[in-house]
């Protein structure tokens, strides 16, 4: 039996098989094979493997969402199937003796370079297919591979680190645990774990070794160890705490339909936090009275390009039906600092968490920002659905937003397209808009409290830096009273305010935000319950 420690940030015991995963890297090596004839033979084995997840995929998506849709898996078949495309890989890899994953890369550098150089939209449309179809067979053939087919069960992955554009690949039903030797608690996998309510450790001792995949291993994420091989006292022991727990979340079941409201009567509205359409079933399980913080940049990440205007208005539309009336807050994008999608090129920084990020590069690059406010007014139509501006630090950058906002009301009204009555806020999750937010107050309907970056900022800690730890602390005064400040500035000016942050179901300050006056709190839709449960106690 192995033990290895960690440090939990949710809760938890999960039982399962390993699944190692290691990063795709995105240079291919260069080497040089002393037996071509082996080399081909990897090859064939990726592509026979490829064909059969396409074909997979095909038949999937051919059930799931039908033909037209379904269609492009048959394509990329063909495309791997490509004569020219097969023989110049076979040409790499004979006469230039080069390996397997160089061949492929090489080719597909070649081939998508000359889609791309086509007059036709469609066939410079193919160049995209190819790289896709040349990155699986990559993936397969450096073992990189994460994709849902490559883990025929629920795993726990074991990492040496996830970004959120990794860890949102990750099929949910798929995931036991996440095991990282880096991270930090509030880091956005961490977010992420809790928001999918699996038991996840970071900075834990572990090697990243192929030696663990497939091994049987226990997470237990309440007293942070990993157990691999555990022996079999270990095992039954750690299978009753997990009945335990399970027991546990069974008995918070009776807060189900009972209001949040302290013993003095006090209503709190307790809403959770969403990363996508995939997290509201979590929501509803656990009756949250509503959506406080929808993350709008996960739909942005692991993707090659700018997600359309339809398909925002689908996801955000899919949110607020199924919510049916109860509020729902979307976030517009804050991609930026651990948040990166490519196909921003956002030049490298210094200092990205102090970078160009966030409410800055809408304001900068007005159209990605239009595209997303005309998706989210048309979604307004159909539930209740509240706006809010990340990373804001000036009256100013309001003023700007709320311009952009009427000139996209006005377009949708030229076009006859309805829209509901949109709630306006703004995150404070600077030091600077919680030290003026008696000037941003008049401007908003309602502010919600970002405490993490609230905390990396004004402890000058970066929220991403596991060895900072010792240094961090989340009850500092210095955050409390920016807090307060916040919540009576809102109130002075009749809007009203929330906590969105981590700290927001950090059960041992419940009772002071209450006495100040918090209206809302909106977490992880695993904490619903208990959260509940103490404010009831409160
Ligand atoms: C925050 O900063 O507290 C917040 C809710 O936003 P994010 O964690 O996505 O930066
Ligand atoms: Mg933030």
């Amino acid at each position: 039996m192995i033990i290895r420690e960690g440090k939990s940030v949710f809760k938890g015991v999960a039982i399962g098989s390993i699944f190692v995963y290691k990063k795709a890297g995105k240079a291919v090596n260069k080497e040089t094979v002393e037996n071509p004839a082996a080399e081909l033979k990897r090859f064939e084995a990726a592509k026979a493997k490829a064909m059969e997840q396409l074909k997979g995929l095909y038949e999937k998506a051919l059930r799931d969402v039908g033909e037209e849709e379904a269609m492009i898996f048959d394509v990329h078949q063909m495309l791997l199937d490509d004569l020219d495309y097969n023989d110049s890989i076979k040409g790499i890899i004979e006469s230039e003796q080069m390996n397997a994953e160089y061949a492929v890369f090489m080719t597909c550098e070649q081939f998508a370079a000359m889609f791309l150089s086509m007059d036709d939209d469609y066939m410079r449309g193919r160049a995209a297919d190819i790289k896709d179809i040349s990155e699986r067979v990559i993936s397969i053939l450096n073992g990189t591979q994460v994709s849902p087919e490559a883990m025929p069960e629920p795993v726990i992955i074991v990492a040496e680190d996830l970004a959120p554009s990794e860890t949102v690949q990750f099929e949910k039903d798929k995931l036991l645990a996440l095991v990282t030797q880096k991270g930090s608690a509030n880091s956005h996998t961490a977010i992420l774990a809790r928001t999918m309510n699996i038991p996840s450790l970071v900075t834990t001792d572990i090697e990243i070794d192929q030696e663990y995949h497939g091994r049987m291993s226990v997470v237990d994420g309440f007293a942070g160890l990993l157990y691999i091989d555990p022996d079999e006292i270990t095992l039954t022991k750690l299978q009753e705490k997990k009945r335990r727990a399970d027991e546990q979340r069974a008995l918070l079941q009776e807060m189900k339909g009972k209001e949040t409201v302290t013993q003095s009567g006090k209503h709190i509205h307790l809403y959770s936090n969403i990363g996508g359409p995939q997290d509201v079933d979590a929501v509803l399980e656990n009756d949250s009275e509503g959506i406080g913080l929808f993350r709008s940049e996960f739909l942005y990440l692991g993707r090659d390009s700018y997600p359309t205007e339809e398909e925002q208005f689908e996801a955000y539309k899919n949110v607020v039906s199924r919510m049916n009336g109860k509020k729902v807050i979307i976030r517009t994008l804050d991609i930026g600092a651990d948040k990166q999608a490519d196909y921003f090129e956002i030049p490298t920084e210094e200092n990205p968490a102090l970078g160009f990020r966030a409410i800055r590069i809408c304001l900068t690059r007005e159209e990605v920002f239009k595209t997303q406010l005309r998706a989210l007014y048309r979604a307004s139509a159909f539930g209740t659905l509240s706006i809010m501006f990340p990373m804001i630090i000036s009256v100013k950058e309001v003023l700007r937003i709320k311009e952009i906002v009427e000139e996209v009301k006005l377009e949708l009204d030229r076009s006859d397209i309805a829209y509901g009555n949109v709630e306006l806020g703004i995150m404070i999750e600077t030091p600077a808009a919680a030290v003026i937010s008696d000037l941003l107050a008049p401007h908003v309907d309602f502010f919600s409290i970002g405490s993490n970056d609230l905390s990396q900022y004004t402890l000058a800690i970066d929220r991403q830096n596991q060895s900072l730890d010792n240094f961090f602390d989340p009850h500092h005064e210095a955050i409390l009273r920016l807090i307060q400040m916040t919540i009576e500035n809102a109130h002075k000016n009749g809007a009203w305010c929330g906590i969105c942050g981590e700290l927001g179901a950090d059960m041992e300050l419940t009772a002071k935000f209450i006495q100040m006056g918090i209206d809302e709190l909106s977490v992880s839709p695993g904490y619903t319950l208990e959260l509940r449960k103490h404010i009831r106690e409160c």
